[in-house]
């Protein structure tokens, strides 16, 4: 953790910047300046998030870009003055927030309002997070989602309600009851998230991996049981022990899961996809099932900011403990490292984060 913020800002800063597809440059960038009613926030931690990396391995927006936005930070500087915010304060960001006012916002499909496409936070250039630096600009139409950390937290915390909060938002996508079941298909970061809040809200959860840890984790964070998706056998093991599944979340991009878990859920029940965020990727599916037996397959995607008070207490109450998922820490200079990592995970690796606080206090 760092100490309280004295002084000014400096005029410039490192920033890691995305130069085009697998090419991240750590560089030299104007501290950004901020306008009235916006913030100026030295980041401390930043979650490497797989959103994140596709966009730098597939290249599909243009360069420059700083990327990174699952942040926390203290505020060093405010524009202006503000009721709610003071410079020296420990907070986690939010860098997506709808307007409440259209179409999409009536309907409750905040991630498809046009405000909520518009990233309110920057380290420079076209607007993409800005986490990868030292200092980011947050501007004011995404404040309502910035929450402060409680002293006993950590930033690493803080940084950690984004993508907790995309879990939630999806959690409340599906319809169950206490006592229900559900498959979580995919044991990485998201799908450990889901596994735990599932569980916390009395669900029963078959988690499925192709990784052994993952597994074994899968098991510790709440899984009733755990089957490797590659086993002979791994359909029969699965309806013996979960005769009767309401739910099933696909949190890796697999074509092959999505068909067989339409097939293997109740009839009436729901598939969520959360991984299938690449698009032109067409994949079967016997319509027969949604028509004929109601199965619903439907998505979520990104974040809802009127739940950050309820992803707050949850991670910040420690009922889901975030500083147990994080297995890899890099320094600021490392980050096409941590992105590599997060790319290619280990049967040791889970979610990867940027600390900038690790070089100042351990010089490592
Ligand atoms: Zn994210
Ligand atoms: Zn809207």
């Amino acid at each position: 953790m760092t100490g309280p913020i004295k002084g000014t800002p400096p005029e410039t800063m490192k920033a890691v910047v995305y130069r085009g597809p697998d090419d991240l440059r750590l560089e030299t960038l104007p501290v950004p300046e901020i306008q009235p009613g916006e913030l100026l926030v030295k980041v401390a931690v930043c979650g490497v998030c797989p959103t994140d990396i596709k966009k730098i391995h597939y290249g599909t927006v243009p360069p420059p870009r700083v990327f990174g936005h699952e942040t926390a930070g203290t505020i060093v500087k405010i524009a202006g003055r503000s009721r709610n915010f003071r410079v020296g304060e420990r907070v986690a960001l939010h860098h997506h927030v709808p307007c409440l006012r259209c179409h999409f916002c009536w309907h409750g499909a905040y991630a498809q309002c046009a405000a909520y496409k518009r990233t309110g936070i920057t380290a420079g250039f076209d607007p993409a997070g800005g986490g990868y630096a030292q200092y980011v600009r947050v501007m004011p139409f995404v404040l309502p989602g910035v929450v402060k950390i409680p002293a006993r937290n950590t930033f690493l915390e803080g940084a950690m309600l984004e993508p907790v909060n995309t879990v939630l938002k999806a959690v409340k996508r599906l319809r169950l009851l206490r006592g229900d079941s559900v498959l979580v298909a995919g044991q990485g970061p998201i799908g450990l998230m889901f596994t735990k809040i599932l569980s916390l809200r009395g669900i029963h959860v078959a988690a499925t991996d192709l990784m052994g840890s993952r597994l074994k984790l899968a098991l510790e964070w709440g899984a009733g049981k755990a089957f490797r998706a590659d086993a002979k056998g791994f359909a029969r093991d699965l309806r013996a022990s979960f005769p009767c599944l309401d739910a099933a979340v696909i949190a890796v991009p697999s074509a092959a899961a999505v068909g067989q878990s339409i097939a293997i859920i109740r009839d009436s029940g729901q598939v969520l996809l959360f991984a299938h965020t690449r698009k032109g990727e067409p994949g079967a599916v016997d319509f027969a099932s949604i028509c004929l037996e109601e199965k619903d397959l439907i998505g979520s995607y990104s974040s809802d900011f009127t739940l950050q008070e309820e992803v707050a207490s949850l991670v910040f109450s420690r009922r889901l403990d975030m500083r147990k998922l994080v297995t890899h820490t890099f320094p600021l200079e490392e980050t096409a490292a941590a992105v590599a990592l997060a790319m290619n995970p280990t049967e040791d690796s889970l979610k990867v984060v940027v600390d900038q606080t690790v070089t100042a206090n351990n010089g490592c």
